[in-house]
């Protein structure tokens, strides 16, 4: 099958440089879309069904569309590609920015070409040292070539790239946290509306897509919208970077056509559960989703299929749990993150969240009482979307409320038998 994000990047390997990336067909699209008009390309991403791979599925073209045109928008307009990947078991950007930046920055140009964007900014997590250096390279070598700065390629349009690297915290990938981080104000969430689109960064028009929505950009506009939903296997278009983590033979990330069942990326790509390991359920992209146990094995990896299944797709990377995993220690672990990461803006969010892992840490200590389940629960409904300012608190909601749902019996033995029973002593 083809791999159109991928089939540049060999792992371990120094990433393809600019004359490399060139003689493998790069800035073709650029080019291309350079003789196209802004609102050809907006048409050709909204006919490939390009949905955002950031984890929340917002179709790509249609968030596009909300950017004011004209002679009379508001200027400058902005485009910033969210490389802040921080979701737990999350790390698919990071091959997309290690081993192929170029991809990213052609993709990173016609995007803003299509929103006619003055100036672009990559926001990258702190700890990719390596992508960042690379990045960094990449950028310096795209404006040598006259692929950014002033008249791109002889042509009317102009674009400056910036790289910022991330203050390090999960917040910061949240799009208006990271626009007032951007900023060099605290790291707090906006309420939206206004959304970004009309009102982002100081106030103008801004996009801020994902890693991977934009690496697709160059190939939608190279090789057409048709040939693009050709290669999935669901309604939405293209392929995904999927990854699998926990105790599977073979733990990684694949790319593979958007859609394919889960039952299949487990089993053929992660080559199934380790000797003496029972699957149990699986959060099917990162941390923020909801459990999927057996029963749902067959879903189709898509935005709308995972949903009808009681989940998301979010970012399409698997944390899988075993029978020899605690369910209520690994929502312990997951709950610290998100309590830790919390920005502390809104009360349900550092309140409920800390309250959340003091139980769940007392569960796991033994000290665990009948009530406690009730209280988890109302905790899950208090924190869901519409009670805080951003999707960090529901996101942390949704594995305890489907651990609550699946693994009752576990939460109870704690409970009953004033101990972990996975805990050797
Ligand atoms: P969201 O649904 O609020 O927004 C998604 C995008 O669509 C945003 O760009 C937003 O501006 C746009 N949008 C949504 N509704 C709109 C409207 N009515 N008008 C105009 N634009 C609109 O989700 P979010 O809070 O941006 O993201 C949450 C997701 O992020 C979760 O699904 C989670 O899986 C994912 N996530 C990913 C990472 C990572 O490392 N990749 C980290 C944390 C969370």
């Amino acid at each position: 099958m083809e791999t159109p994000l991928t089939h540049n990047i060999s792992p371990g390997r120094e990433p393809p440089d600019l004359a490399q990336y060139e003689k493998a067909g790069g800035y073709g699209a650029l080019r291309k879309a350079l003789g196209m008009a802004p609102a050809e390309i907006q048409a050709a991403v909204k006919e490939s069904n390009l949905r955002g791979r950031g984890g929340a599925g917002f179709p790509t073209a249609q968030k596009w569309s909300f950017v004011p045109m004209g002679d009379d928008a508001p200027r400058p307009k902005y485009l910033v590609c969210n490389a802040d990947e921080m979701e737990p078991g999350t790390f698919k950007d990071r091959m997309l920015l290690e081993g192929d930046p170029h991809q990213l920055i052609e993709g990173i140009i016609i995007s803003a070409y299509a929103i006619q964007a003055d100036v672009a900014y990559v926001f990258l997590r702190w700890a990719y040292k390596l992508a960042a250096r690379r990045v960094e390279r990449a950028i310096v070598e795209a404006y040598r070539h006259g692929y950014l700065g002033k008249n791109i390629l002889g042509s009317a349009y102009s674009l400056e790239m910036h790289l910022h690297v991330s203050a390090g915290r999960y917040i910061c990938g949240e799009e208006t946290a990271l626009l007032n981080a951007l900023e060099g104000k605290r790291a707090n969430p906006r309420a939206k509306p206004p959304y970004p689109q009309v009102s982002g960064l100081w106030g103008k028009p801004t996009i801020v897509n994902s890693v991977e929505t934009l690496c697709n950009v160059p190939h939608i506009v190279k090789q057409g919208a048709e040939w693009f939903r050709s290669l999935s296997r669901s309604d939405d278009g293209g392929t995904k970077l999927y990854g699998a983590s926990g105790r599977v033979k073979n733990p990684g990330l694949w790319e593979l056509p958007m859609g394919t069942p889960l039952r299949e990326i487990l089993e053929e790509h992660a080559g199934g559960m380790r000797d003496g390991y029972q699957f149990r359920g699986v959060l099917p992209g990162g941390a923020s989703t909801d459990f999927v146990t057996a029963e749902h094995l067959d879903v189709a990896m898509d935005f709308d299929s995972v949903q009808k299944a009681g989940s998301r797709l979010g970012t399409g990377t698997m944390i899988i749990l075993d029978d020899k995993t605690c369910p209520v220690g690994m929502l312990l672990n997951l709950e610290h993150f998100f309590a830790q990461e919390s920005c502390g803006w809104c009360t349900p969010c550092w309140s409920g969240l800390s309250w959340i892992e003091q139980i769940l840490q007392d569960m796991e200590e033994g000290r665990g009482r009948a009530s406690d389940l009730e209280l988890l629960e109302s905790h899950t409904r208090l924190l869901g979307p519409g009670h805080t300012f951003c999707a960090l608190a529901p996101g942390a909601a949704e594995p305890l409320q489907s651990g609550l749902k699946y693994f009752r019996d576990d939460f109870e033995r704690h409970i009953h038998e004033k101990r972990c029973p996975w805990s050797p002593t």
